[in-house]
């Protein structure tokens, strides 16, 4: 698959028809994959950790998420696919899941957040099978985590839903015995419960999600300050964004 290569991590190029054929013939049996989807804040953290970069590197989708890729994309003139956000292709698992009756297991928020979201799930998508649940707040190498992993595996799910932010959820999804489809999509339980608004559609369109959620959540301006950072690196390295594959 070609892919797009933005300070190292490799998007897959793909528009959403190619995605929706991708996701059928993982739930086909054909190939299992494991999802990511990575925003610039991500793709700074794994730009400076090599573990990171292959935790992301080494899935089968890395899905651009976040604006600031595609602004990446057109500062140094690469024609890619639009993005696909990690809440979009979530939707689309889920209604790919209803469609065929599939499994799917959710790990992650908190607790009464994500009751309320599988609530919501439910509600929509009536004919998926919600095999199993967990809150997203266990210790990484703890006795819990195991547990968690071995309720999945033993109930194998067709779907993997991991929202618990980065790094967490790629790490936990690594662990698993991989369903056919997994997915690591940070915070899409909060919006899908209801609890976090996403932005006005138009907002969305014009690229501006990013300044909705800053003004929501002031916290997460720590976080974005990496966002300028992450510009000026595509701007002033020469292979800072390409085309390969
Ligand atoms: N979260 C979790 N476990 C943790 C830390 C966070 O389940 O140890 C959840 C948190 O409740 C939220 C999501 O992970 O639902 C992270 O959302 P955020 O908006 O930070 O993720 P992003 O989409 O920006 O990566």
């Amino acid at each position: 698959m070609e892919t797009v290569n933005v300070l190292g991590v490799k998007f897959s190029n793909v528009s959403a028809e190619m995605l929706e054929t991708v996701l059928r013939e993982a739930v086909s049996g054909e190939k299992n994959v494991r999802i990511v989807t990575p925003n610039p804040e991500i793709v700074m953290a794994a730009h400076k950790d090599a573990e990171l970069m292959e935790l992301i590197n080494s899935s089968d989708l890395v899905l651009k998420d976040g604006v600031g890729i595609k602004i990446a994309e057109k500062l140094k003139h690469v024609e890619g696919f639009e993005r696909q956000t990690g809440i979009a292709t979530l939707e689309k698992i889920l209604s790919i899941a209803d469609e065929l009756r599939l499994k799917v297991y959710f790990v992650g928020a908190k607790e009464a957040t994500l009751f309320k979201a599988v609530d919501k799930i439910k509600e929509k998508y009536p004919n998926l099978e919600v095999v199993g649940m967990h809150d997203g707040y266990f210790k990484e190498n703890s006795e819990e985590e195991t547990k968690i992993i071995a309720d999945i595996n033993k109930k194998k799910p067709d779907i993997l839903v991991a929202a618990m932010g980065f790094p967490k959820q790629e790490k936990f999804l690594a662990l698993t015995e991989t369903p056919k489809i997994s997915i690591g999509c940070g915070g899409s339980l909060d919006v899908i419960s209801g609890n976090v608004k996403r932005a006005p559609k138009w907002m969305q369109k014009a690229g501006f999600e990013w300044f909705y959620r800053l003004i929501k959540e002031p916290k997460r301006i720590k976080r974005q300050m990496v966002i300028p950072l992450f510009l000026a690196k595509i701007i002033f390295n020469k292979k800072s964004c390409f085309k390969e594959g």
